[in-house]
């Protein structure tokens, strides 16, 4: 870990989540126009394909500051599970992290925070780095409930996780009413729920100052530096802006 100024040994943490977007061939491409453009880059930069597209991104970026995550993964080491994938799977393929938990999945596919509880641990027994997914509502917000569902939902999708393990998992603040829409939370608002985040792991009795805790919700080149400038704010999961290798590295040098 290289340590920042105000963020102790927190090594700042760009994630890229392409979500259902790019074949193979658009995904070797963006990784070779990624590569020169980060290569001297001293924070963790991790790409997250849709499944097709793991290996070739795993092989194009060997060697250089890019790893891999999937974007969901099943807890069960194998079984009668179709269409799913499980931890050991991305192993073989040295992928290295997994999206957990990401509201689109909440949404749109059923995940709970019962089987959030069996994946997270399953994701780091398997010796992968969760990046799990948190955020509220703007009808949660709204109604002032904003901590509350983030402290339910950080309860029990860690309620296995061995305090000693905390520090490997990567934690996205993603609040619903930011993802994909162009609204962005203010840096106030993003640093605000970030130590409040931060609170709640280390009443978990984990080392919270080591947890990364990533800002996600319209980051694009634009606003990237006065976000990640926030000294509980370390890193982003970035969608949309994502997808183009000229706007992801601006991201990822806005948090030099
Ligand atoms: C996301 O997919 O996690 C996300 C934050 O998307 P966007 O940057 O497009 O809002």
């Amino acid at each position: 870990m290289t340590g920042e100024p105000g963020r102790g040994a927190r090594t700042s943490y760009l994630a890229a989540n392409w979500k259902m977007h790019k074949t193979v061939a658009e995904a070797a491409e963006f990784i070779d126009g990624l590569l020169p453009r980060i290569a001297a880059t001293r924070h963790d930069v991790v790409v997250c394909p849709p499944f097709t597209a793991l290996s070739e991104v795993v092989e194009r970026s060997r060697g250089s500051a890019v790893r891999v995550a999937a974007q969901n993964m099943h807890e069960a080491e194998s079984g009668a599970f179709t269409g799913e994938v499980s931890a050991s799977m991305l192993v073989a393929l040295d992928v290295e992290a997994v999206v957990l938990g990401h509201s689109e999945r909440r949404r749109h596919f059923g995940e709970t925070d019962e089987a959030l509880a069996r994946k997270v641990p399953a994701a780091v027994a398997a010796g992968l780095e969760p990046i799990l997914c948190v955020g509220e509502s703007e009808e949660a917000r709204d109604a002032g409930q904003t901590e509350a569902v983030l402290e339910a939902q950080l309860q029990a999708d860690l309620a296995e996780v061995e305090p000693t393990d905390l520090a490997r998992v990567v934690i996205a603040y993603e609040p619903i009413w930011a993802i994909g829409t162009g609204r962005t939370a203010t840096p106030e608002q993003a640093e605000e729920v970030a130590a409040f985040i931060r609170d709640v792991v280390r009443q978990r009795g984990a080392a919270a100052d080591d947890v990364r805790i990533l800002y996600g919700g319209s980051v694009k080149p634009a606003n990237a530096a006065e976000l990640l400038g926030r000294p509980e704010i370390d890193g982003a999961l970035v969608g949309g802006a994502s997808l183009d290798p000229a706007d992801f590295a601006a991201i990822v040098e806005a948090a030099a």
